[in-house]
């Protein structure tokens, strides 16, 4: 499932289609695209809705969407899901003579300046395309029912997430209402690296560990971007290229297995329906509550 980093080198790989423009755009399956107009209200999606003739001024991203923003205002966003991926095809790398034939899934196609090619594919659809005439219907719409992105998490931020929330810190991470871009992997290696038990509740974290947690998440999610994203065996970004960033998890996929830091070996437990894995030394069980006293 493509988590922050994996949207997040995808974007920073689309950056070649800056200043370009959108010649045409085959939408191949109209149910995975809602088109919205300045009130929010949905209509049908038209070419001109999905970008065409537009040129492309930037790409943006919050949690796991994507923006694709066109120079005269209108928004394209992404949403990857549990497999979707966006492909750019340079000529070079499309096989000659295939023009019309497209890798199984792809349910939108852009053609960029009659040159190149961007592919929207998702096998199991859990993603999505939803258009806006301009950033501001994003926001308000869509992005403004995310929590604050997780690559720039403050301890502020996290604090007044966690504030009176009566639920496990994990399952709070995986919220993406609280906080935007945490998945099930990078909250089980965030929490590791700040020693923090999963299951400890969210609103009894302290002031020191509000803070190791926010620069853990930070530099977690920094440290896979840079690797190339990892959470798909086989994921790769719109170029192709194959991220390495699983070789760096530390508890994720490791249960039973001994801990990089004091060697007794990991423990997997379910919590928030997530398989979750921690270590019970380095992330000691959050204290009991007190027991109530018995009314004499
Ligand atoms: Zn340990």
């Amino acid at each position: 499932m493509p988590e922050l980093p994996e949207v997040e080198r995808t974007r920073l790989s689309l950056a070649p289609l800056i200043g370009r423009t959108i010649t045409t755009v085959t939408l191949r399956r109209a149910d995975i695209c809602d088109s919205f107009n300045a009130l929010g209200t949905p209509h049908k999606s038209a070419p001109r809705d999905l970008l065409a003739g537009a040129k492309i001024s930037s790409l943006t991203r919050k949690g796991k969407q994507l923006a694709i923003h066109a120079s005269d205002g209108r928004t394209l966003c992404i949403q990857l899901g549990m497999s979707g991926t966006v492909r750019l095809l340079q000529p070079s790398t499309q096989d000659k003579g295939t023009q019309d034939s497209f890798p199984a899934h792809t349910h939108a196609v852009w053609f960029v300046d009659n040159y190149s090619q961007l592919l929207f594919i998702d096998p199991r659809r859990f993603g999505g395309l939803s258009t806006y005439p301009t950033e501001s219907e994003l926001h308000q719409h869509r992005w403004s029912t995310l929590g604050p992105d997780a690559l720039t998490i403050t301890a502020h931020d996290l604090a007044h997430a966690c504030e009176h929330a009566h639920r496990p810190i994990k399952s709070l991470l995986l919220d993406q209402s609280a906080l935007a871009g945490v998945g099930n992997i990078y909250a089980d290696e965030s929490l590791f690296r700040a020693h923090i038990h999963p299951a400890a509740h969210a609103g009894t974290l302290t002031k020191p560990q509000l803070n190791s947690l926010a620069r853990a998440i930070r530099f977690i999610l920094a440290r896979a971007i840079k690797a190339g994203g990892s959470t798909l065996r086989n994921y790769a970004d719109s170029t192709g290229t194959s991220g390495a960033a699983q070789l760096l998890h530390a508890v994720y996929g490791r249960a039973g297995k001994p801990c990089f830091a004091c060697k007794r070996p990991l423990s997997g437990i379910r919590l928030a329906q997530r398989a979750t894995v921690f270590c019970p030394a380095c992330q000691p069980p959050p204290p009991k509550p007190r027991p109530q006293m018995k009314p004499a």
